[in-house]
């Protein structure tokens, strides 16, 4: 499944489309939070698992990256962008930086 896929196929679970009643803010909040969800696994792997990962955790994890990735999908619906040119774009602009040496640093138009 690529990302183009993904955002025709994740649009359909979203309840907010089929109420009408959704605004980029309540992605972006999602995104946010579900981001934080990633971190703090991450946090607890450390506080109650001493950093050591098994792969039953790791699946965990993984269903909160998956989260993220439903945020991003809806983000991009809802801006009207396609969420394979958007990753693609971003590959694009690393490979640049990458070829350019300018991979570390900071600025976003670097
Ligand atoms: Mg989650």
């Amino acid at each position: 499944m690529d990302f183009k896929e993904y955002q025709k196929e994740s649009i359909k679970t979203d309840l907010n489309v089929v109420v009408k009643n959704s605004n980029l803010a309540y992605y972006a909040l999602g995104l946010c939070d579900e981001a934080g969800e990633v971190a703090g696994k991450v946090k607890k792997l450390y506080r109650d698992y001493n950093g050591e990962l098994t792969e039953e955790y790791k699946k965990e994890i993984e269903k909160e990256l998956g989260d993220v990735i439903w945020y991003l999908s809806q983000m991009c619906t809802k801006l009207g962008l396609d969420f394979n040119e958007v990753a693609k774009m971003n590959l694009d602009k690393l490979n640049s930086r990458k070829e350019r040496n300018k991979l570390s640093g900071s600025g976003d138009n670097r």
